[in-house]
């Protein structure tokens, strides 16, 4: 059905009268542990939709990013703690399932701008290529607070007890 997304409960009143599949989006290069580039809102026209999963273009240029620009296809999410819709990588909609996010202690943000594998590259620089952590913490890109991500499965330990001696 055509304009179906004009009705989607997380879209809703976020488009012009005039312009009815047109709507602000935070389009990004990444993270701020990946990118120097700041996230800009922008104005995109949807174009489809799969699910919670949004499509659209770039109606007009962001001022100094370089993975998007006018005319780009794009899709994005609506994100708790988030103005606008954001924009999400392929990369990132792939590995986001095995994953759980708490959301930012501080905006409730509860998306991330880099795919998991990517953040824990920077975070874990000496990492075998085989290892991948159970949860790590990061920056929230909207606000700078303080995000959990973890593995799905993954329960943090009732209680502390010291890694280096043997516990039955
Ligand atoms: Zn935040």
């Amino acid at each position: 059905m055509a304009g179906e997304w004009r009705r989607h409960p997380k879209l809703l009143g976020k488009f012009l009268p005039d312009f009815p599949d047109d709507l602000q989006i935070l389009v990004h290069d990444g993270g701020p542990r990946l990118s120097t580039k700041f996230a800009e809102a922008v104005w995109v026209t949807v174009t489809g939709t799969d699910g919670e999963v949004f499509r659209g273009r770039v109606l007009n240029q962001p001022t100094q990013l370089g993975a998007v620009r006018h005319g780009s296809d794009i899709r994005f999410v609506a994100a708790a703690g988030a103005d606008y819709p954001v924009m999400v990588t392929d990369k990132y909609l792939a590995e986001r399932g095995a994953w759980k996010i708490t959301p930012c202690q501080k905006c409730g943000f509860d998306e991330l701008f880099d795919a998991p594998s990517d953040l824990i590259r920077v975070i874990f620089p000496n990492l075998s290529a085989d290892g991948q952590p159970a949860a790590f913490t990061t920056y929230c890109p909207l606000c700078g607070g303080v995000q959990l991500v973890a593995a799905l499965g993954f329960a943090p330990p009732a209680a502390k007890k010291p890694w280096w001696r043997f516990w039955p």
